[in-house]
């Protein structure tokens, strides 16, 4: 049943489109079952009804004629119960509704199973039986749940696909349909999609028409040539240590590239007018697709091969084809997963979107949008990228979900948007030299978190106070190897002289997790509790070392410089760092720089330093919490992972009750304590750590006049009142809408867009506008 079921499901996605992923369903499945008649009838969120979209066993004129609303029929019933049905005589159901178009009086039983992905019911998978007497039994019920559960994210993905293309399911004209992800970074942006492929991905290779075939069979005449010669090379040096029959593999290898094997039909496809990487994918895909089917092992193992050699070849043309890539003015940049080189690439000033299929709202390259202001939206897994290429998009990051091609209408209703959040900054301007105070006079510093040195300049003139944060792993990630302690020396300068004589807090290298770095790749299972921050640099003194090295060069006549630890579990990692930052601050001043030690902190991040706050803070000369980490570790939800996107809240009780006992214990320990994490930029949660006594709010750039003018609007009696009030609840959206409500009588609603902390779920596209 397992191949069968594999089987199926790789056909399925390599259907071309909509329509050929459920005819292949419905033929495979009925086929499989050895049933008279399988059916798919999918719900389309324009007419909100179900319509018979593919058949095998009914009167094929019947397909896109027959539709049910929402709640007739048995279609109806499976949709709107969410479970199968299984009936031996389906005509004695009172729900029954007969459609003689379809032929479907001649079968009985029925067994009908929804189809659902992301919690949202797309459709209903039928099977029916012309005899009563056979009932579908338990063991074929099992498999059609498995099969239609398996099916529900490819049918997502080919209905956005039709979607995107201003389609509806019956093949109508269907205007703004709404792309919905995860919120990302707020603000709307209007501009032009420009994808970006990962190097050497096969999948993500579009399909494009080309007029200059003769080039294109050139280049991929000289990629086979160079992989040819690579494998000739590897088999040479692999000789020795090889027996014969393993060096076979070679010859397999090599005779794929044989001029009458794949080369030929990629050729054929070149000639037809497809791009040389566009044809490669199709064949590449058509073998894999041919010896999957075949289930048997040998053959599979050859659909591995054949994909290496796929990827081997495409890495070579796209060597010799490096497009330029072309930046429209208003670039909206598009990838399967963004990568903080790839929005270093843009030329300054033309990124004014973004879009990611993965990651979350917390991944870091949404933080670095959200410090960078470019609105975002992340998480859009079942979108078709490629079709977002040259498109104009609308992205908004409020509401996280973006528009494809836009109305008149709807480009309006966005630019309004835009304009208004334009105004509103400018009505915030005047607060840059203004204290952030409270009406009776508590002050709390704001501070601002920084990669990059556009971040600091944006910081500058919204009037930040310092640096809370910066994240020295971003200088890391835009290099192509670890940068020589000049090269960091030279970005810490930066840094700290922008801020001077202010605080500029400079967290040691916290890579891992969703952090990597392309020239220390880490690979593991579950990264985000494996090799992470503090736990990779103590294992490597000599990146460590020269980075607090370079820190403390760079602070030079300056003494502005505090560095703090990321992801501390316990006290001995404490103590070892502090020994080697001791160790360096002795050499360098033996080196004849006159330095001041610079304070020392650690990132409350882990939930079991929440519990040993005391003990850190004996340690250490000020505390900061990380609380996008917090939240993640505390409820055990990815920050990563748009599918339990909805679970994480950093609103959630456990969360506040955690930053109320850290601010508490820090405090009774005389250690000074503030929060770097997300949550501090926005402005209920400001008010809610203000209240619990954090010393000073650590944020984005772009968050920070709005705090500002709330916190200034206010006294500390009224945050510490709304503080009491919320610890008593016991669920994260109730304790969500309660601190809105209050921002919003206190007369800041317009501050409240939908945000990015309220965790909203990513439904599956489309959804209409
Ligand atoms: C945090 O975890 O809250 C934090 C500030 O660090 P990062 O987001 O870089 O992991
Ligand atoms: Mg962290």
């Amino acid at each position: 049943m397992l191949t069968t079921l594999r089987s199926i499901v790789q056909e399925v996605n390599g259907a071309r489109d909509l329509n050929e992923a459920l005819e292949i369903i419905v033929s495979r499945v009925q086929r499989a079952m050895n049933t008279e008649v399988c059916s798919v009838y999918l719900l389309d969120p324009d007419s909100n009804r179900y319509i018979l979209m593919a058949t095998e066993g009914l009167y094929k004129k019947a397909v896109g004629n027959v539709s049910l609303a929402h709640s007739e029929g048995l279609i109806g019933l499976v949709g709107s119960r969410e479970e199968p049905i299984n009936l031996e005589d389906a005509t004695a159901h009172p729900r029954y509704r007969y459609f003689p178009e379809t032929g479907e009086e001649r079968f009985r039983s029925f067994l009908g199973v929804p189809i659902i992905h992301h919690r949202r019911v797309l459709g209903v998978l039928v099977v029916q039986q012309r005899e009563s007497s056979r009932c579908f039994d338990e063991g074929e019920e099992a498999f059609l749940v498995t099969i239609s559960a398996q099916l529900a994210g490819v049918i997502a993905h080919s209905e956005a696909t039709g979607a995107m293309s201003g389609l509806s399911l019956t093949g109508q004209a269907s205007h703004d349909i709404g792309f919905k992800g995860v919120a990302g970074s707020p603000g709307v942006a209007i501009g032009t999609g420009v994808v970006v492929y990962p190097p050497a991905d096969l999948e993500a290779v579009p399909d494009k028409e080309v007029d200059d075939t003769e080039a294109e069979k050139n280049l991929f005449m000289a990629a086979v040539m160079s992989v040819r010669e690579d494998i000739e090379l590897v088999a040479e040096r692999l000789a020795p240590q090889l027996r014969p029959e393993e060096l076979a593999l070679f010859e397999v290898y090599l005779r794929m590239l044989d001029d009458n094997a794949l080369p030929g039909e990629v050729m054929t496809r070149i000639i037809a007018g497809q791009w040389a990487q566009g044809a490669l994918k199709q064949v590449v895909q058509q073998y894999v697709r041919h010896f999957e089917k075949m289930g048997d092992l040998y053959l599979s193992e050859r659909a591995v091969d054949i994909r290496d050699l796929g990827r081997r070849l495409l890495a070579h043309l796209q060597e010799g084809n490096q497009e330029e890539l072309v930046y429209p003015q208003e670039t909206v940049l598009v990838s399967d997963e963004l990568t903080p080189a790839m929005l270093g690439e843009v030329p300054r000033g033309q990124l004014v979107g973004l879009v990611s299929v993965r990651g979350s709202s917390n991944s870091h390259v949404a933080i670095l949008a959200r410090a960078m202001g470019v609105p975002t939206v992340m998480g859009m897994i079942d979108m078709p990228v490629n079709q977002l290429n040259g498109r104009e998009l609308v992205v908004d990051g409020f509401e996280g979900q973006i528009y494809a091609s836009p109305s008149a209408d709807l480009r309006l209703f966005y630019q309004e948007i835009c304009d208004e959040e334009d105004a509103l900054f400018r009505g915030l301007e005047e607060l840059r030299d203004k204290p952030c105070i409270t009406t009776d006079g508590r002050r709390v510093p704001l501070l601002v978190n920084t990669g990059l040195m556009t971040d600091v300049v944006r910081s500058l003139s919204h009037g930040a106070e310092g640096i809370g944060l910066y994240r020295t792993e971003v200088p890391f990630m835009i290099n192509e190897r670890f940068p020589s302690e000049q090269e960091q020396r030279a970005y810490y300068r930066e840094q700290l002289e922008a801020f001077a004589p202010n605080d500029v807090t400079m967290r040691t290298l916290d890579i891992g997790g969703d952090k990597a770095l392309s020239y220390f790749p880490i690979s593991e299972e579950n990264p985000f509790l494996g090799w992470r921050g503090i736990r990779v640099t103590l294992d490597h003194p000599e990146i460590f070392l020269v980075q607090v090295r370079a820190m403390l060069k760079a602070s030079d006549g300056l003494n502005n410089l505090r560095i703090m630890l990321p992801m501390i579990s316990n006290v001995s990692e404490v103590e070892e760092s502090l020994h080697l930052i001791y160790r360096v601050y002795h050499e360098v001043r033996e080196e004849g720089y006159d330095i001041q030690m610079p304070k020392v902190g650690v990132m409350i991040e882990i939930p079991a330093a929440v519990y040993q706050v005391r003990d850190l803070s004996h340690r250490v000369d000020f505390l900061s919490v990380g609380s996008n980490d917090l939240t993640q570790y505390l409820l055990a939800v990815d920050r990563n992972n748009p599918r339990v996107a909805s679970l994480y809240h950093s609103f959630h009780p456990a969360v506040l009750h955690a930053l109320v006992k850290i601010a508490n214990d820090a405090h009774d320990a005389g250690t000074p304590v503030s929060i770097c994490g997300e949550l501090a930029g926005d402005p209920g949660g400001a008010v809610l750590l203000m209240a619990m006594g954090y010393d000073a709010l650590s944020m984005n750039a772009a968050s920070l006049p709005k705090v500002k003018s709330v916190i200034r609007s206010i006294d500390s009696e009224w945050a510490v009142k709304l503080l009491h009030d919320v610890l008593d609840l016991d669920s994260p959206h109730v304790i969500k809408s309660c601190v809105d409500l209050a921002l919003r009588r206190a007369g800041f609603g317009r501050y409240l867009r939908p945000g990015r902390l309220s965790g909203e779920a990513p439904a599956a596209a489309p959804a209409s506008s």
